[in-house]
């Protein structure tokens, strides 16, 4: 059974590896990133609440996200496993999935955080492209991953045995070695 919290700052490539293990693992990419995307897409009121905070680089409240993955986690194609991409991004969101998972049996997860420098992750957003990705944009997302998301390195050091990978090497290489820690 594999469970997997993905960390890392925005531009690490969590999206990609995730999706790589996901489908070889067989098993669903929860990317939060996605769902919210997807919900914009089709206007639903999630999609509505969650779009001025996504434009600005800013993270959507808490409570709408643990909404979101509580559902999301307790559809039935989760009982093989899952790989979490994008969440948890605030300690507050951590403790609530931590909750979670204990309420769901699913207690067992490990926690890989895919490390990759500053300057290289600016690089790799710029020429990504998306849409939410103009250079304003991508500073604050990044200002916020530090204020709000990287204390969850510390969080999880201290609970778990944060397990870290490499990120700035070829995409093959690090799904390689993601393979291994996974696995151990
Ligand atoms: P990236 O690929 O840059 O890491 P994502 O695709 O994961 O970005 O997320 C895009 C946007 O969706 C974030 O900038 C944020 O506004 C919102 N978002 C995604 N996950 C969360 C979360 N767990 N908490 C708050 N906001 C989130």
């Amino acid at each position: 059974m594999t469970r997997v919290i993905f960390l890392g700052p925005p531009g690490a490539g969590k999206g990609t590896q995730a999706k790589t293990l996901a489908d070889d693992l067989n098993i669903p990419h929860i990317s939060t990133g996605d769902i919210l995307r997807q919900a914009l897409s089709d206007q639903t009121p999630l999609g509505v609440k969650a779009q001025s905070y996504m434009d600005k680089g800013e993270l959507v409240p808490d409570k709408l996200m643990e909404e979101m993955v509580q559902e999301r986690l307790s559809q039935v194609d989760t009982k093989s496993g899952w790989i979490l991409d994008g969440f948890p991004r605030t300690v507050n969101q951590a403790v609530f999935l931590e909750e979670l998972l204990r309420k769901l049996n699913q207690h067992d997860e490990k926690v890989v955080n895919l490390e990759v420098p500053d300057e290289i992750v600016v690089t790799r957003l710029l020429e990504r492209g998306r849409k939410d990705d103009s250079k304003e944009v991508i500073l604050r997302r990044l200002e916020v991953y530090r204020s709000q998301t990287a204390p969850l390195i510390d969080f999880y050091s201290s609970r778990h045995n944060l397990l870290s990978v490499n990120g700035n090497q070829s995409l093959e290489e690090v799904t390689v070695e993601l393979k291994k820690v996974i696995a151990s």
